[in-house]
């Protein structure tokens, strides 16, 4: 069984066969459990949603780095509010993003955001899910700040250099692989799940976005994990039911109101 640590089953590319995706078609297919991220505030309405219709999906309540332009304090006591709930295991997706905000005053107000939901994470006793692009150092920075005994999380969609993951490895993060890692040309990527021990690995899609080989470009499922494992099995030299089963024991460490197998 996949534990699938990062999908976006509320996105509207899902309207047509989202119930039956949910209900039992990742079922069928190997897939035990779905961690759904909120990224804007709307998203995060919508994960819950889905976490309260599916016994075998989660929500993650938090917001993404390009979507705090409508983001307020109301916003931010309502996740406070939920995070209570039992199917709420995490907060995320929070970050920091330079790619396309350049301007210092854009990136400032991304920092605020990031370090509050940091603090609510720490408050509301729950792990993280970052997002971080074109941000390592600064994104590194605030972590290792923030970083308790207590207070762990995973760096989603990893994109950084195979020394900066051991840096999060050493703290007791986790390091969040997807499609990517199939493509041609990830050859960061490759090495980075080459130097990570199999114990600090999470599979995630990112799903509808980043489809592994062979269905890049196509809309990403979270059936389409089996490929992600496969890369992973052939890069760790480890059969592909050892990279389902540790990575799926390492994502009940680190949601660990998810319980039950
Ligand atoms: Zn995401």
């Amino acid at each position: 069984m996949i534990f699938e640590t990062h999908a976006h089953y509320d996105d509207e590319k899902f309207d047509e066969d989202r119930v039956e995706l949910l209900s039992h078609l990742l079922k069928e297919n190997n897939i035990g459990k779905i961690i759904n991220v909120g990224a804007s505030f709307r998203g995060c309405k919508e994960s819950l949603k889905l976490a309260e219709s599916y016994d075998n999906v989660y929500a993650s309540l938090g917001i993404h780095p390009e979507e705090i332009e409508d983001f307020s304090e109301e916003n931010l006591q309502w996740i406070k509010a939920n995070a209570s709930n039992p199917k709420v295991v995490a907060i995320g997706e929070i970050g920091l993003d330079y790619y396309w905000i350049k301007d210092e005053e854009g990136r400032k107000k991304q920092r605020i955001w990031f370090k509050k939901q940091l603090e609510l994470a720490k408050e509301v006793k729950l792990p993280v899910i970052i997002h971080s692009r074109d941000a390592a150092e600064d994104t590194l920075n605030t972590i290792v700040e923030y970083n308790t005994e207590d207070n762990k999380g995973i760096i989603h969609c990893y994109s950084y250099s195979k020394e900066i993951a051991l840096e999060y490895v050493k703290m007791g993060w986790f390091i969040g692989v997807g499609g990517v890692v199939t493509f041609k040309n990830a050859k960061k990527l490759v090495e980075t799940v080459q130097a990570v021990p199999i114990e600090n690995i999470v599979l995630e899609t990112d799903c509808p976005y980043m489809a592994p080989v062979p269905h890049r470009g196509e809309r990403n499922t979270s059936i389409y994990l089996k490929y992600v494992a496969e890369k992973i099995a052939e890069l760790k030299n480890i059969s592909i039911e050892d990279v389902e089963r540790i990575t799926y024991e390492n994502a009940l460490r680190i949601y660990s109101k998810v319980k039950e197998r």
